[in-house]
């Protein structure tokens, strides 16, 4: 029997130009528009566990998952971060950009931005505050306007559904690629309408981007640990720009997500490295789904990427207009437990359909962990228990190595 609609969302088409969609919420579906969120707690996480990048808190790993490519992989990485750095290193000056137009008193801005930013290709566009809470420690003062303009660029569809595989990440990072371009350009617009804006480069974030864009209405969080968008789910790359011109704040949707997650539960299932969990948790003051980033990123450096969690995702796949639609008639979640949905290839170990996941051993799990000081000091204390205290030599080395990974400060590859 059909379930009740609590409330229909209606969003902008999925392309500058395609008609409005409208998406039904059944009533069993319904929670709170955007996040649980207890604000005094994140105000608390903030202010005591302040939030920094991986790129430094995990620097350990993201340095050994180079070793660990295949040589395609490497390739391509390598390559993609020669024609990616240019785009880096623009944003990160664009705050200081004066602008190059004569700005209109009084004039709200919002719906210029919007246009020309759907025009120029991306898919989703919200406004919200730029929230500090959600800035790395190391960009705190790097920001420096207060409105963000959140934007979503969608990857290709077809070689997104070839996930884990090198030409998934020819979409994935090749979207970063256009999109680092775009937000430039996006940048370069507002500057002529007599605002300053600055890029905040999706490969060189300035914070956990995904709370905003919950704030921005543009969709919310899956069980997967990553934004579901109305028409492509997770199947997206993010940017945010900020900016001083005058705009208006969209809200937060409750798409139904929340919930929904909680009934399909087929990233959790599927997932190659059991690395999701079924429940939400309170998470720095957020109900969320969190993901185990160790049981995660040991199948996300050895296999392209991995992604199966974005790939089985039925918004990702169907859109989520389809997939409401189908709860509503059916109660069911369009897709689970088919091969069309669930069925992935590992390589070198064959495929899985519903129901089968492939094995890793103890071993495969072992990375290293922390920062790099952390992972060095890690080993140092091994050595030491393992083979007591080194030689001079050895000690001169640790000391070396110390000081290297300090003077280079912060500097490590960008976010991925
Ligand atoms: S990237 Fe792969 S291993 Fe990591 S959570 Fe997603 S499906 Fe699991
Ligand atoms: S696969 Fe299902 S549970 Fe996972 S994020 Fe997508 S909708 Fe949510």
């Amino acid at each position: 029997m059909p379930k009740e609609v609590h409330h229909v969302v209606t969003r902008p088409g999925r392309r500058h130009g395609d008609p409005e969609v409208e998406i039904p919420v059944a009533e069993d579906l319904a929670t709170v528009p955007g996040a649980p969120v207890r604000q005094e707690d994140v105000s608390f996480y903030t202010r005591v566990y302040p939030l920094e990048t991986q790129n430094i808190e995990k620097a350990a790993d993201r340095d050994w998952v180079w070793t660990v490519y295949t040589p395609d992989v490497l390739e391509y990485r390598e390559r993609h971060d020669e024609l990616n750095q240019p785009l880096v290193d623009a944003a990160l000056v664009t705050g200081d950009i004066e602008p190059t137009g004569d700005a209109e008193p009084g004039k709200d801005m919002t719906d210029a931005i919007r246009l020309k930013a759907r025009e120029l290709g991306f898919n989703e566009v919200g406004f919200t505050r730029f929230d500090h809470h959600y800035a790395y420690s190391s960009k705190k003062t790097w920001v420096k306007y207060e409105h963000a303009i959140c934007v979503a660029l969608e990857q290709d569809y077809l070689q997104t559904q070839t996930l884990p595989s090198l030409e998934a990440e020819f979409a994935h990072f090749g979207t970063y690629e256009i999109e680092g371009a775009l937000a430039l350009d996006l940048a370069d617009h507002i500057r002529t309408l007599g605002y300053r804006a600055q890029v905040h480069s999706p490969n060189d974030n300035s914070g956990a981007y995904i709370p905003m864009f919950i704030n921005a209405g543009l969709g919310q969080l899956g069980a997967n640990g990553q934004l579901l968008s109305p028409h492509f789910g997770s199947r997206a790359r993010l940017a945010i720009i900020t900016t001083d011109a005058p705009v208006s704040y969209d809200q937060p949707v409750d798409y139904g997500i929340n919930q929904f997650c909680k009934i399909c539960q087929v990233c959790v299932n599927r997932c190659p490295g059991r690395a999701l969990l079924k429940d939400r948790v309170w998470w720095r003051g957020a109900e969320k789904f969190k993901v185990i980033y160790e049981r995660c990123r040991p199948v996300m450096a050895r296999y392209e990427g991995c992604a199966v969690c974005i790939k089985v995702c039925p918004v990702q796949r169907y859109g989520m207009k389809p997939v409401m639609e189908h709860y509503v008639e059916t109660g069911e979640v369009l897709g689970k437990g088919t091969h069309n949905l669930e069925g992935y290839t590992i390589r070198d170990k064959g495929y899985f359909g519903p129901g089968e996941l492939p094995r890793f051993n103890r071993q495969f799990f072992e990375i290293p962990h922390g920062r790099r000081e952390e992972w060095l000091f890690e080993q140092f204390k091994e050595k030491l228990s393992e083979e007591g205290v080194p030689a001079y030599e050895d000690l001169v080395g640790f000391a070396t190595d110390l000081k290297t990974i300090l003077d280079e400060g912060d500097s490590t590859r960008g976010d991925e």
